[in-house]
């Protein structure tokens, strides 16, 4: 077993002068609040241990990171075909385009833009019902504790300024690709966004992609190996905007980001590893985040490639 809390320490040192950097999302205006001065980053490996740095137990608003586990739920509720309503390719625009999402017919690219999470979040509600508890309780399992919830503020402010969202999900419903009403889709998916969860409960949540689709301890299976390898493709060639080259190129793990400066990595086989700092860069993934985690797979030499 390695013991990661060297690296982390030299990781937060040499962070600390980027913390600060970079924008915060202020287009949804209650992620404006958070301080910039955050950086926490927690790795949780297949053994079974945690280990963390600076504000790595503090919650934070986890936005996109949350399309990986809707995602994750579509996949076990539909099977493969979830692929007739959404594409698997990056997307090379803007994770709201309206644009892309015209001349593709309202296909989205991928499940990770704000399209394709639409419409993951449209499949939720038509084989549960209800898209807001089911996450939840989702969440709950996969963390093994019940202490995560929705920031209703974060998410009653992204459905006040959610204009796009709000163009993007009837863009969808006029191509027939949601079943249900637009605002009840609007509804769940900005309730899925605000999920607030710490760096340990991130990494906890995402070790069922590292463990071949299982859970540590009892070993339940979230999805099949063959999904989680799915997943991870998916968030290598699609999960951090539009700079999935970059990323690959600097960190070569897997990973998914969100607005509120979080962002989810993985190494099957390993370690389910998250970062959190607010300051994003132009990207929009965190800038002393995407750091972090190039430093980590450069000190540990330990990246799928
Ligand atoms: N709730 C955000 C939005 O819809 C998510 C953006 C993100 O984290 O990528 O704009």
């Amino acid at each position: 077993m390695i013991n990661y809390d060297a690296i982390l320490e030299e990781i937060y040192h040499e962070v600390k002068p980027l913390v600060g950097e970079g924008h915060i999302a202020d287009y949804i205006p209650e992620l404006a609040r958070i301080s910039p001065q955050k950086f926490g980053m927690a790795v949780q490996t297949i053994d079974g241990e945690i280990f963390q740095v600076g504000d790595a137990a503090e919650k934070f608003s986890i936005q996109s990171i949350s399309k990986v586990f809707t995602l994750t739920m579509a996949m076990q509720l539909e099977g493969d075909g979830l692929w007739q309503r959404i594409g698997r390719e990056p997307s090379g625009t803007a994770f709201n385009s309206l644009v892309q999402l015209e001349y593709e017919n309202g296909i989205p690219r991928n499940p990770f833009i704000n399209a394709g999470a639409l419409v993951v979040a449209d499949i939720i509600l038509s084989h549960l019902g209800d898209a807001r508890q089911s996450v939840l309780d989702f969440m709950h399992r996969l963390c093994s504790e019940t202490d995560i919830d929705f920031d209703h503020a974060v998410a009653h402010s992204e459905r006040e300024t959610g204009f796009r969202n709000a163009a993007l999900a009837n863009f969808l419903k006029s191509f027939g690709n949601l079943d249900n009403d637009p605002e009840t889709v609007l509804d769940a998916y900005f309730h899925h966004c605000s999920l607030s969860m710490s760096c340990i409960e991130v990494a906890r949540a995402g070790i069922y992609l590292a463990n071949g689709g299982k859970l540590l301890g009892n070993g339940e299976r979230i999805v099949r190996a063959n999904q989680a390898k799915y997943i991870n493709s998916l968030m290598l060639t699609c999960g951090t905007y539009d700079s999935v080259g970059d990323f690959a190129y600097r960190v070569g793990l897997p990973g998914k980001s969100g607005v509120g400066g979080g962002i989810l990595a993985v190494m099957p086989q390993e370690f389910s590893i998250c970062t959190w700092s607010p300051g994003l860069n132009d990207s929009g993934n965190s800038l002393a985040g995407t750091k972090a985690l190039e430093l980590f797979t450069t000190l540990t030499g330990i990246s799928i490639f």
